[in-house]
């Protein structure tokens, strides 16, 4: 029997910086339609402004629901949420556009507790304009929890090389290493593994890794942080058959991902994630946030509100996001 494709909600993002280019941009590649059906929310005012700026032929549809959407290649369907202001200046802060992005994520988030859309895909917002309308969360991660009512949820950078998973992400180092317990790091294993059998890999080989230098050896660094807060936490696992290995030494454990030793790694806290992930280029990593009721990928990039406009924003990195996106969206397994 054939599944449907999954029904992706792409937020446009902060309308002043490059979302709406690289959403057009993206959605201009016909590939991406035999693998998903996409659906903007967003302005369609500013996309068709984005696409007179790329040099797109592409018609912007506004829709109502997911019902109305054609999912034809050569036609954006979006639900117009008409928040932008006249006139809106490329590249410039702007508190309404912090609202109307803000709106978009909220209705995605809808769309998403109902099941109507099977994923989320997010465009840049802005965190200041976000702030600046006076929605006070970190990033999307954190937002997208709140308006589905979420309390803890993992972030995963994934590459073609390698896929991390995060114990702590925006949070002091200090206060990372406090929250760092067993149970914590076991339900970010337990999510990292589920979100890896949806991808597909059916005994997914985890790693991971200590808190010390050398995750500690054997006592010389550190006061014993991994036999506290890892270790437990990987007994469990395992006992439950799940491949979880380690702790391991964090800069060795990135080298033996990238050959294949791993199929995910599991770090620590930010740093001892996001250092390895962008040596391999911002174009190539994708954000995803696991424990969401629905897969949300981002692109790794940000508004980049100085060349917001000019029709030169990079649209590989929103590609990869739409197909990560598909890929681990559940109506797109068996
Ligand atoms: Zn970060």
């Amino acid at each position: 029997m054939n599944s449907p494709l999954p029904a992706i909600a792409i937020t446009m993002g902060d309308g002043a910086g490059i979302g709406p280019e690289v959403v057009v941009g993206a959605l201009a590649d016909a590939a991406v339609y035999e693998r998903c059906r996409p659906l903007v929310i967003g302005d369609a005012r500013r996309l068709r402004e984005a696409a007179l700026v790329r040099g797109e032929t592409v018609e912007v549809v506004a829709v109502e629901s997911v019902a109305q959407a054609r999912f034809e290649p050569g036609r954006i369907d979006v639900i117009d949420l008409g928040l932008l202001p006249d006139g809106l200046e490329w590249g410039k802060l702007s508190p309404a556009a912090g609202e109307a992005a803000y709106q978009y994520v909220r209705v995605a988030a809808e769309l998403a507790v109902a099941h109507e859309v099977q994923a989320i895909c997010t465009a840049p917002l802005n965190k200041e304009a976000l702030h600046a309308a006076g929605h006070i969360y970190p990033g999307h991660t954190e937002l997208l929890a709140a308006l589905t009512g979420i309390e803890e949820v993992s972030m995963m950078l994934s590459t073609p090389k390698v896929k991390v998973i995060h114990v702590t992400t925006h949070i002091g180092l200090i206060d990372a290493i406090a929250r760092i317990d067993p149970g914590l790091v076991e339900r970010t294993v337990r999510r990292g593994h589920r979100a890896m059998r949806s991808s597909g890999v059916e005994a997914p080989v985890i790693g991971v890794c200590g808190i010390n230098p050398h995750a500690g050896e054997n006592g010389l660094f550190g006061a014993g942080e991994e036999a506290e807060k890892i270790e437990p936490a990987l007994e469990k696992l395992r006992a439950d058959g799940i491949d979880a290995r380690g702790p391991l030494p964090a800069d060795t454990a990135f080298f033996l991902a990238g050959r294949g030793d791993y199929d995910l790694i599991v770090a620590m806290y930010h740093d001892q994630g996001h250092g390895p992930v962008k040596v391999l280029g911002i174009e190539a990593g994708v954000n995803i946030t696991v424990g969401l009721p629905v897969i949300r990928t981002s692109v790794d990039h940000g508004t980049a509100f100085d060349i917001a406009g000019t029709g030169t924003a990079e649209v590989g990195s929103m590609i990869e996001a739409l197909r990560q996106a598909a890929d681990l969206a559940p109506a797109s397994v068996g």
